[in-house]
């Protein structure tokens, strides 16, 4: 036990972690071109907020909560989403003062009590976004271009976009009657957890994924056709947004967020040839949020997206991740006085902005070289005990094999011209 990190989660080691890195710097990218800024939030929070803020009967809060009492008997969470989170701050630091609408962006560890399979693990990294202070449907179309925009730029391709639209509580009460009047004569035949949201949550039905339901529902009707007028205006204004810049998608209307503050845009983003978990990313608006979560009224859209559904996606697509930068020196070194002058040389190096590194296991010259070989640096410096009585060194150049004699003092712009 002691040497396994526990079941769902990962160790990044040097050598896959600098394409973590990578992501993380097309998101800043992105993200500062698109006018977001990044927030940083605690990695837990009090438990209650996840109840209000993601809701008593999803299957996180139901189901998969790392949700622990502290030292002073608080009873605090693991953060399993970012929304939240969010929403909390924009209101705690009045973020809503300033002028509208607020764009931020998050990445970070988030946690779930879920069976660990590929793709699906106990702490897993999502990037997200949110948008809050605006119901444009230019916003709905502007979020769901970003996320596209974003992959686009990683290399992914063969994507679906799925979007929907979950009006709003209004003619949600519409649907909710005329979907229950559909389903009650079918109830005995609807799985449990079917039968078990008929009452508290009839929308989630349509996305049950038990082939039974699912061919009980064929006939279900949708939110979208129950929207009201202002409902089906946006959803239209969305749709129109898209089409104008070529934006291509697929109406689900089984795409649901069964949520009181869910409104409206409701999308998902499918990667089409990596299996079970093949949601890579999701969001929606939820102009009732900020108001459960105790602010002013405030319209709101955003969406996350799994970092490590990305990664396994671009893995399997071939997309192409950039070469670590070169490395400039290695300093092998002859006897120990030329420790002392390896040590003081890599100071100098290292502070002049050279990558630069030596042996600390008095490895032979020649097992130096082969360590040395580890780092692909561009150059070798030898210093040998007779070079430096004469105040110089051997300066290898790694990729043409030439090398120099060069005066100790004048290694630094020998290399700095060179490399
Ligand atoms: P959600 O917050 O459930 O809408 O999830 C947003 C995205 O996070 C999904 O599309 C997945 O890419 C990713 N995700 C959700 N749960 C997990 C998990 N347990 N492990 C890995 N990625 C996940």
């Amino acid at each position: 036990m002691l040497t396994s990190a526990p079941r769902g989660t990962n160790d990044f080691l040097p050598g896959e972690v600098e394409k973590w890195q990578y992501l993380e710097k097309v998101i800043r990218e992105i993200c500062s071109q698109y006018g977001y800024g990044e927030i940083r939030t605690p990695i837990f929070e009090h438990t209650e907020l996840f109840h209000r803020g993601v809701g008593d009967t999803t299957d996180i809060v139901e189901k998969e909560m790392y949700t622990f009492e502290d030292r002073g008997e608080r009873s605090l969470t693991l953060r399993p989403e970012g929304t939240a989170s969010t929403v909390r701050a924009f209101i705690q630091h009045k973020v809503y003062a300033q002028p509208q609408p607020t764009k931020l962006f998050y990445i970070g560890p988030m946690f779930r009590y879920d069976r660990p399979q590929a793709g699906r693990y106990r702490q897993f990294h999502q990037f997200g976004i949110e948008v809050f202070g605006s119901n444009d449907p230019a916003v709905d179309a502007e979020v769901i271009v970003m996320a596209l925009d974003f992959y686009d730029r990683l290399g992914l391709t063969d994507l679906e976009v799925h979007i929907n639209s979950v009006g709003c509580p209004k003619c949600r009460l519409d649907h909710r009657k005329t979907l229950q009047e559909h389903l009650r004569p079918k109830m005995a035949e609807l799985c449990s957890l079917c039968q078990s949201r008929f009452e508290r949550n009839p929308m989630r039905v349509l996305d049950c994924k038990n082939p039974k339901c699912q061919e009980l529902t064929v006939e279900a009707p949708t939110t979208t056709k129950c929207l009201c007028p202002e409902c089906l205006e946006h959803f239209e204004a969305v749709k129109k947004y898209l089409d104008s810049i070529g934006i291509k998608y697929v109406v689900n209307e089984r795409l649901v967020r069964g949520l009181d503050y869910y409104t409206n845009t409701a999308f998902e983003i499918v990667a089409r040839d990596i299996g079970a978990q093949s949601s890579i990313g999701g969001g929606g608006r939820y102009n009732g949020l900020i108001e459960q979560c105790g602010g002013q009224p405030t319209p709101g859209i955003g969406w996350a997206m799994g970092l490590e559904r990305i990664l396994l996606t671009m893995e399997k697509q071939g997309c192409k991740f950039p070469e670590a930068p070169p490395f400039d020196v290695f300093v092998a070194t002859i006897g120990d006085v030329a420790k002392d002058a390896a040590f003081q040389l890599l100071a100098k190096l290292r502070k002049a902005g050279l990558a630069a590194e030596k042996d600390y296991l008095g490895r032979s010259l020649k097992a130096q070289m082969k360590y040395a070989d580890k780092f692909k640096a561009g150059f070798t410096v030898i210093i040998g005990e007779d070079e430096l009585n004469r105040g110089v060194v051997m300066v290898r150049n790694m990729a043409g094999g030439s090398q120099e004699e060069v005066a100790l003092d004048k290694v630094l712009e020998y290399l700095k011209e060179k490399r």
